[in-house]
């Protein structure tokens, strides 16, 4: 129940932010990621710019990282919101805006239905801008048919 896996978990983590110097937030929390205790960080996607869904203002970055933890997945949950808090509370760079967003995707093939956590994200199918970083690095865990799904969706891969 507490400590470390023995084996790692292949993890997929959903990032957004939409204030301030976005990409920025985005390449800190995937440090602040990659330095988690017993996590070491697989591969990231390019960053992506997407329009707001459900509310309005800026476009939001958007980003998918697979990581291979030991964290159990509460855990890992708990530790990716002190990245958001520390990401409002810290100022990791000069105009560091407060808003990040991180989201537990995948977690290995685990089904979670805790009220803190749902795993597989109950909501990933219906958003470009999870499927489209997703697959990016990890082909294999989207479907044509997802993809298709949310092509109206206006999602631009940045530089
Ligand atoms: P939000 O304000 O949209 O970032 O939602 C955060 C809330 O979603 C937290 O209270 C989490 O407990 C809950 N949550 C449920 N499932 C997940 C998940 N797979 N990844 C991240 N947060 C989750």
């Amino acid at each position: 129940r507490f400590g470390l896996k023995k084996q790692p978990v292949s993890a997929f983590i959903a990032l957004g932010a939409n204030l301030g110097d976005a990409p920025a937030t985005l390449r800190w929390a995937l440090g602040a990621i990659a330095a988690l205790t017993g996590t070491r960080l697989v591969r990231s996607s390019s960053l992506y710019r997407s329009a707001p869904i459900d509310s309005s203002g800026p476009d939001y970055i958007n980003a998918v990282a697979e990581v291979a933890t030991t964290l159990h997945a509460p855990a890992l949950l708990a530790a990716l919101q002190q990245i958001e808090l520390a990401a409002g509370r810290e100022r990791p760079y000069r105009n560091a805006p407060r808003t990040l967003d991180l989201d537990i995707l995948l977690y290995g093939d685990a089904s979670i239905h805790s009220p803190h956590l749902q795993v597989p994200h109950p909501r990933m199918g219906e958003r470009a801008f999870v499927l489209v970083p997703l697959a990016e690095i990890a082909p294999v865990r989207v479907s044509a048919a997802q993809l298709a799904a949310v092509q109206g969706q206006a999602i631009t891969r940045l530089g």
